[in-house]
């Protein structure tokens, strides 16, 4: 199999209908399934030409024989797609960051479309990556892609955690694989003054909420008094709040978070976290009966909403734990509340709280609208790539 399809090999021309080619002129990256006129002549996860139905080309492409999505762009126009186009997004990436003034070293370093690098995730753990390939073409640039990491980081070892659920989608089976040096079950990093142990193996995400840090941050200046982290995984949110707060209560559903939120606790020497594993839906109406009251609430539950269908669904599920949360905050209360299913827009979702702060009688002021970490970088033509939602609110009544 080759590594790169580069100007002298053969790149299969793909033709698209107009539907397809107009999504392209709008700035968006992918074509789906039923707007590919010929896909039996592409290989699996090669690099393709694609072109209209007139013959103009539109651009070069990484092809899926399995997904719906057909075809993530590359490039518009006919550009050589070859080791050096690769190169030099790696180190357009790198460039972008150092403007944004993220951590060099703690940091997501590739973040698929948002990079322009469809179907690619790296984050940086200090000397360790951890990379995600999610379609079949990285899966296929898998020695190209550890070529250039290599060279640009120099990491001790390259973990591929290539075993994220939506790689079924394109046919490929779930895998882990390290390049490089053993990779330690657990590390940790810092944040702001703060130190997270992280599990890359088996931990979620590729081991930690890269994308909340921003928001761990913004959390601490507001909040105050008795807190409740909901959904608290590692005890993110927690453990940045703590001190400026009397009480905190992280509770997570999984016995695996909670232990790791209690390790974080005490590796930080806060004495007033409390982490608890049970169902946050379940804690939250319990609470809310014993007449339990708090000055701060974050709630950060997974995707709700895997996909389209599911959204109505999902949306209750929101207005449930954010109106009970309302419910639950004193006046003058802060709710910190997210959600990370890119099917629910922001207006989407400051609809639902608009409908939870109504239910519940309150008015909440929208302190800050905030979304994923900058180096989760957002194309604004590809709603997709924005997916983290975070609302900071002060409840009146
Ligand atoms: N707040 C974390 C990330 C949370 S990810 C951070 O900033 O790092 C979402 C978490 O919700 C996961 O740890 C998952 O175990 C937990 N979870 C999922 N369903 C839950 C439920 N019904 N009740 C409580 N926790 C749940």
């Amino acid at each position: 199999m080759t590594e790169t399809a580069g100007p002298t090999l053969p790149t299969a021309q793909i033709v698209v209908r107009k539907r397809g080619a107009d999504r392209i002129r709008r700035g968006h990256l992918w074509i789906y399934r039923s707007d590919v006129l010929n896909p039996k002549e592409a290989e699996p996860g090669s690099v393709v030409a694609v072109r209209n139905e007139r013959g103009a080309v539109l651009g070069k492409a990484f092809f899926s024989s399995q997904s719906q999505i057909s075809l993530r762009f590359l490039s518009r126009g006919d550009v050589a797609i070859d080791e050096a186009f690769f190169h030099d997004r790696f180190a357009a990436a790198d460039v972008l960051r150092q403007r944004l003034g993220v951590d060099p070293l703690l940091s997501r370093r590739i973040y698929t479309e948002g990079d322009l690098l469809p179907g690619l995730i790296v984050d940086r753990y200090r000397d360790r990556l951890v990379v995600q390939s999610l379609i079949q073409a990285t899966d296929r640039l898998q020695p190209l892609v550890t070529r250039i990491l290599m060279e640009r980081y120099q990491p001790r070892s390259i973990l591929f955690r290539n075993d994220s659920r939506v790689r079924e989608l394109e046919g490929l089976e779930l895998k882990q694989e390290v390049v490089g040096e053993p990779v330690p079950e657990t590390l940790v990093a810092n944040e702001d003054e703060k130190e997270i142990e992280i599990s890359l193996t088996s931990g979620q995400k590729t081991g930690s909420y890269l994308d909340q840090r921003d928001n761990h941050r913004a959390a601490r200046r507001y909040a105050r008094g008795r807190a409740l982290d909901a959904f608290s995984y590692a005890g993110g949110f927690a453990v940045q709040i703590a001190d400026r707060c009397e009480h905190v209560e992280a509770v997570d559903i999984s016995a695996e978070a909670v232990s790791l939120a209690r390790s974080n606790a005490g590796r930080n020497g806060l004495t007033n976290v409390e982490c608890i594993e049970a169902n946050a839906f379940d804690f939250l109406r319990e609470r809310h009966k014993e007449g339990r009251r708090y000055d701060t609430i974050i709630l950060d539950p997974p995707a709700f909403a895997k996909n389209k269908e599911s959204l109505e669904g999902a949306l209750r599920g929101y207005k449930e734990i954010n109106n009970r949360a309302m419910r639950l905050l004193r006046p003058g209360g802060i709710l910190i509340t997210c959600s990370c299913s890119h099917h629910v827009s922001e207006g989407i979702f400051a609809e639902m709280l608009a409908d939870a702060a109504k239910d519940a009688g309150c008015w909440a002021r929208v302190l800050e609208r905030r979304t994923q970490a900058a180096d989760h970088p957002i194309l604004l033509t590809v709603p997709e790539t924005l997916y983290l939602k975070c609302f900071i609110l002060e409840i009146r009544y």
